[in-house]
């Protein structure tokens, strides 16, 4: 820890899960290194409320590192807190179901009104983790299901990346993408595809595998430098459109960007000319229409708790994903709600097909 210049006393905000599987150990390393340690349960949501509670009990107990441990939320709303107290940051995903932990950016939910559950926008920090700590034995303790929405969340990085790159649109730091970043978005998209079906086997009998671990890195450190250095587009403006829908609610961020990245390659093939250049794109679609079946991750409307004959939603959806500050808007290609609702329906329409031709 000395080496990248921490010091106690820590104050953690952890999620439920990790405290009840990690607070024995977590007690046992700080005893030995001689620091303080105070651990904070975190509420739930990444919203403002609870990163100023946060920010409160860390400047109440004299805390000189502020550490998150848990999930994507946890992880962004002590990342913002410790931005606000402008202390170091420790991200310690426990476990793999976004690309939060190496980024410096929280996504900020909204946690009271009629809005609640629903993304009220990015917060990007000054500066990156300090440090950010995986261990692949305790990602395997964690239910399949996350690792699953963390391959969700990673297989929309390239796409997202490349939409914005040929837009020329800025990163999530303001700045160009470069074509570092292109190629580990290209990287992590092709180690999912390869090794996605088998580390979710691993995950399944708590193994810790060479295509798990080549998986939680893809999901972990390939996704999050390449989303943050070469920018995000359609997929996760979908996903910002799905959260206000309150059945979506109870979906991982990853499921959803799954679905928003199957309608993300709709609104490509839509734009492309030609027969040739249309049919390319929705092979692509359809390999990951299919990948994503196989993973276990939604492709319809109807397992993202919508129902497909209402307008109304899917409008709704829509209307949120295209809003002006939204990364929709970095993809090479003008895009209205009018196209995303027309994307939204071809997305449903080839995951029910796909779905309905697996052996089940
Ligand atoms: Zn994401």
């Amino acid at each position: 820890m000395q080496a990248v210049g921490l010091e106690g006393p820590v104050l953690m905000a952890a999620g439920n899960a990790a405290i009840a599987s990690l607070a024995p150990a977590w007690a046992k390393s700080f005893a030995e290194a001689g620091w303080m340690h105070r651990v904070l349960a975190f509420g739930g949501e990444s919203s403002r409320r609870e990163i100023a509670a946060i920010a409160a009990e860390a400047s109440a107990s004299g805390a000189r590192t502020i550490v998150g441990a848990g999930g994507g939320k946890t992880l962004d709303a002590a990342r913002a807190a410790a931005a606000a107290c402008r202390l170091p940051f420790v991200s310690c995903p426990t476990v793999c179901s976004t690309d939060a932990p190496t980024s410096a950016l929280s996504v900020i939910y909204a946690d009271e009104g009629p809005g609640r559950g629903s993304v009220e926008g990015y917060e990007i920090h000054r500066r990156s983790p300090d440090l950010v700590l995986v261990d692949t034995r305790v990602i395997a303790e964690s239910p399949p299901r996350f690792l699953a929405a963390g391959i969700g969340d990673a297989l929309s990085t390239y796409y997202e990346a490349r939409a914005a790159a040929a837009a020329g649109a800025a990163n999530m730091r303001g700045g160009r993408s470069t074509l570092a970043a292109l190629e580990l978005a290209r990287l992590c998209r092709d180690v999912v595809f390869e090794h996605g079906a088998a580390a979710l086997a691993a995950c399944r009998h708590r193994v810790v595998d060479d295509p798990f671990e080549r998986v939680v890195e893809a999901a972990t450190l390939l996704s999050g430098l390449g989303f943050e250095s070469a920018g995000l587009a359609a997929a996760h403006a979908v996903h910002n459109g799905l959260t206000a829908i309150p059945t979506t609610h109870g979906l991982l961020h990853g499921e959803k960007v799954a679905f928003g990245t199957l309608v993300h390659l709709m609104l490509e093939a839509q734009q492309s000319t030609g027969k040739a250049a249309r049919a390319d794109a929705e092979a692509e679609a359809q390999r990951v229409a299919e990948f994503l079946v196989g993973v276990g991750l939604p492709v319809t409307l109807g397992e993202l708790g919508i129902d497909a004959a209402d307008a109304h939603a899917i409008a709704a959806v829509a209307e949120r994903a295209t809003a002006p500050d939204e990364t929709i808007h970095a993809m090479p290609f003008p895009v209205d709600a009018a196209g995303v609702v027309t994307a939204i329906v071809a997305a449903d329409a080839m995951g029910r097909a796909t779905r309905g031709n697996q052996p089940s």
